[in-house]
């Protein structure tokens, strides 16, 4: 058989500040993964702006295991509302990590280094776990029968074998309804395992559960799958969302939201900032948005406050009206 090979190389000076040879090979080292993260076959010189981060990196690995065990993650609570009503439907689960001498991280910040560091699937879990447990205490005590729980789900975790089974376990001993659960993949899950993926969703769906796609259209978009694939909501990513207001911005949300429409899917629109972007999506007939408009993502104990404020009220839903206060970023 004939092989090819290709070589992605990693070149580290001695003048560029390695104090003895095993410094100057792990620069080296360095180097060369930035080689391979670059779309690999190609050579990458080192600089010391490489350590820098390398040993962030390394710092945020170490503390993320930490984090772990001494529970420092915790979860927010964006609400989803509908559009036409003004009232709520839902919330999405979003991932905080209070960090004890850097204080609130980002989970932009510190889920690509959890996915690499191998730590995400025991957090993903956690986070399925615990929102689905919120949910049906939630609908326990409080007037809030007809909400929805969204929660991301991470390429890894997707793609573990048990998956669908450790999703109906999480279901039983929460007792949350399962059409009441909505899982949040992206694109790229579906995309580069199309022929697994299939099936999978499908049981979800036997199961009961809700499937939306995250973050639509900033994926390497096959349209052949959306038709193939049982999901029940879209969300337009905040990119789309945000630029609204430039040419051809209005244009393509509109082909974005049609399309969810014309595929049975029902539409959500992430990160609505402006009562002008809320307009817009109204009269192109989305159903739902979330964003800062409307409110940011809640601590628990707040959203328990929104419930009992609303107790003596006769609605399913807890707020008619929807105005929270803008509160502190989490
Ligand atoms: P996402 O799932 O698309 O979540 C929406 C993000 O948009 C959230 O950022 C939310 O706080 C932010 N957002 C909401 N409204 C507005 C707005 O009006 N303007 C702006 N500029 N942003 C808005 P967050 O919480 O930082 O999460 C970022 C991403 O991290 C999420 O994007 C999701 O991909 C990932 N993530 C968060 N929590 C989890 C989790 O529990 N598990 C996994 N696997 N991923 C998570
Ligand atoms: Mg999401
Ligand atoms: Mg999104």
């Amino acid at each position: 058989m004939e092989l090819y090979t290709s070589a992605s190389i990693g070149i580290a000076l001695a003048s560029s500040g390695s104090a003895t040879p095993n410094e100057l090979l792990q620069d080296a080292d360095t180097a060369m993964y930035r080689a391979k993260q670059q779309g690999k076959n190609r050579y990458q010189l080192f600089s010391s702006g490489m350590r820098i981060q390398v040993n962030s990196q390394l710092q945020i690995e170490v503390d993320l295991q930490r984090a772990i065990a001494n529970q420092e993650f915790s979860l927010v609570y964006q609400p989803i509302l509908s559009l036409s009503t003004q009232t709520l439907v839902g919330f999405e689960a979003l991932l905080r990590w209070e960090h004890p001498v850097r204080g609130l991280v980002s989970p932009a910040e510190f889920i690509p280094v959890a996915e690499e560091a191998g730590l995400m699937i025991p957090i993903d879990w956690w986070v399925l776990a615990s929102a689905c447990q919120q949910m049906a205490d939630w609908r326990k005590a409080y007037a809030a029968a007809d909400l929805t729980i969204n929660v991301n789900i991470s390429a890894k975790q997707f793609l573990q074998t048990d998956f669908c089974e450790k999703v109906s376990q999480v279901i039983e001993e929460t007792g949350l309804p399962p059409s009441h659960l909505k899982l949040e993949i992206t694109e790229g899950v579906i995309i580069n395992n199309a022929t697994h993926i299939s099936k999978r969703l499908n049981h979800l769906k036997e199961l009961g559960i809700k499937l939306a796609i995250d973050d639509f259209g900033t994926g390497y978009s096959s349209l052949s799958y959306l038709y193939s694939f049982p999901l029940d909501v879209l969300k337009v990513d905040y990119s789309f969302v945000s630029r609204m207001d430039q040419e051809n911005g209005l244009a393509i949300v509109r082909t974005i939201v049609t399309l969810g429409h014309n595929l049975q899917m029902a539409v959500v629109a992430e990160g609505v900032e402006t009562e002008t972007q809320k307009q817009y999506l109204l009269e192109m007939g989305c159903e739902f948005a979330q964003g800062y408009l409307f409110s940011r993502p809640l601590k628990p104990e707040d959203v328990s406050q929104l419930f009992t404020m609303d107790s003596q009220s006769t609605h399913v839903s807890p707020t008619q009206n929807f105005i929270l206060p803008m509160g502190a970023p989490v």
